[in-house]
C-alpha cells in the first residue's frame, strides 16, 4: 500500500514521498492513519540544526512523536477499525529497574519515533500511514475531537513536571514562557487547582494563557514585575531562556520550587545560582513522564479544556515544510496541527 510521507532531509529541508506500509504488520503492533500530529519544539530543534541537545540525525527520517491516529488494522488486538486511539510515543523496554518502578521516561533502553536519540531511527508521525505497538495505545471516549487528543503527549509532558512540583489546590504558581509547552503547564497547574500566573514577550501569548485558566499575565520587558519577587510557591520555567530561569530564581519564595520544564540551551548567560542557596530553592528537572499519559488522555476527554485556544493552524502532511515554518517563524500562539491528506 502506498502512503504519503514526510521526512527531514536536512536542517530546513522536508521532502514529500510516496513509501510502501510493509505487506506483514509486526506481531506487536497496530497499523493506523493519522488522525492528528503536532509540532513539537523538539521537532524545531531537527527541522532547524538536523539535531536536537548535541543528538545529530543519522540520515532522513520522519519527525513528530505527538499524535493519535485511527485504527486501520488492528492485527488481532482489541480495537476495532476505525476507532480513535492516543498514541503514548514511548517504547519502554518494560523490564529493566527503571521500568519496573514505573519510570519509564528513565528506561535507558526506550525508543522513541523522530528522535536522533533512537538507533537505528524510528520514523516519526508526520506521515499518512505508521505501525505502532499495540501497548502503546489508549482508547478513548467517544465523541473525543483528535484535534485535541494530540495534545496527550505534551500535556503529559507538562503534568508530569507539575507533579514533580507538588502543585496542588491553592498553589501559586508562575509559568515563564507561554510557548506550547508552558501553556500546558498552565492547563495541568490549573486542573490541579493552583493560581497560575504568566509571563511571556508577546501578549497574544498571554492571551492564550489567559483562556485556558491564568488569572495574571505580564509582558516582558513592559510590564513592572518587581512586586513579583519571591511570591511563588512553584515558578515553571518553560522558556527555555537563561534570563528565564533567573527570573523563576527570583520570583519563587524561599524554600519554594523552581521545575525546569524547558531545555534550556548552553548559554554565555550568568545563572545567579547563589540565590537557589540563599533561598533554599528546591530545583527540579524533568523529562517526557510516567504515569501522566493517563492523566493527560483523562483531562482531554473531560472536556474542560479550551484546546481551540491553544492550536496555532492545522497543515495537510503535504505542507509539513510550511507547517515547521511557520513554527520557526516565532510568529504562532499555541501548537502548529499536521493532519492526513485529504
Ligand atoms: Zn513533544
Ligand atoms: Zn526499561
Amino acid at each position: 500500500m502506498g502512503y504519503m510521507k514526510s521526512r527531514l532531509t536536512a536542517a530546513q529541508s522536508v521532502e514529500i514521498i510516496t513509501d510502501e506500509m510493509p505487506e506483514t504488520i509486526e506481531a506487536d503492533h497496530v497499523r493506523l492513519r493519522l488522525a492528528t500530529a503536532s509540532i513539537c519544539g523538539t521537532d524545531m530543534h531537527y527541522y532547524r540544526h538536523f539535531a536536537n541537545a548535541g543528538f545529530q540525525l543519522h540520515y532522513p527520517v520522519s519527525l513528530g512523536h505527538e499524535a493519535c491516529g485511527i485504527v486501520d488494522d488492528p492485527n488481532g488486538f482489541p480495537f476495532e477499525k476505525g476507532q480513535l486511539v492516543a498514541i503514548n510515543p514511548v517504547i519502554e523496554c518494560g523490564t529493566c529497574d527503571k521500568c519496573l518502578s514505573g519510570d519509564i521516561n528513565m528506561c535507558p533502553t526506550k525508543r522513541f519515533p523522530g528522535s536522533a536519540t533512537t538507533v537505528p531511527h524510528i520514523d516519526g508521525f508526520f506521515r499518512e500511514y505508521f505501525d505502532f505497538p499495540a501497548k502503546c495505545l489508549r482508547t478513548v471516549k467517544e465523541g473525543v475531537d483528535p484535534d485535541h487528543l494530540t495534545f496527550a503527549e505534551p500535556l503529559a509532558c507538562s503534568m508530569h513536571s507539575v507533579n514533580r512540583a507538588g502543585i496542588g489546590p491553592g498553589s501559586k504558581v508562575l509559568v515563564t514562557g507561554c510557548g506550547p509547552m508552558g501553556l500546558l503547564a498552565t492547563v495541568g497547574a490549573v486542573a490541579k487547582g493552583a493560581e497560575v500566573h504568566v509571563t511571556d514577550l508577546k501578549q497574544g501569548a498571554i492571551d492564550a494563557a489567559r483562556a485556558v485558566g491564568a488569572t495574571q499575565g505580564f509582558v516582558i520587558g513592559q510590564d513592572d514585575m518587581t512586586s513579583l519577587s519571591g511570591i511563588y510557591d512553584v515558578v515553571i520555567e518553560a522558556s527555555g531562556s537563561p534570563h528565564g530561569y533567573n527570573q523563576a530564581l527570583d520570583c519563587v519564595r524561599k524554600q519554594g520550587v523552581v521545575a525546569v520544564l524547558s531545555l534550556i540551551q548552553p548559554t554565555e548567560v550568568p545563572i545567579n545560582l547563589h540565590i537557589n542557596t540563599l533561598k533554599e530553592i528546591n530545583s527540579i528537572g524533568s523529562v517526557l513522564f510516567t504515569s501522566e499519559f493517563d492523566e493527560a488522555v483523562s483531562l482531554i476527554e473531560s472536556g474542560t479544556v479550551d484546546f481551540d485556544a491553544l492550536i496555532a493552524g492545522r497543515y495537510p502532511v503535504s505542507e509539513t515544510q510550511a507547517a515547521c515554518a511557520f513554527m520557526a517563524s516565532g510568529e504562532a500562539v499555541g501548537k502548529v496541527l499536521i493532519k492526513p491528506p485529504v
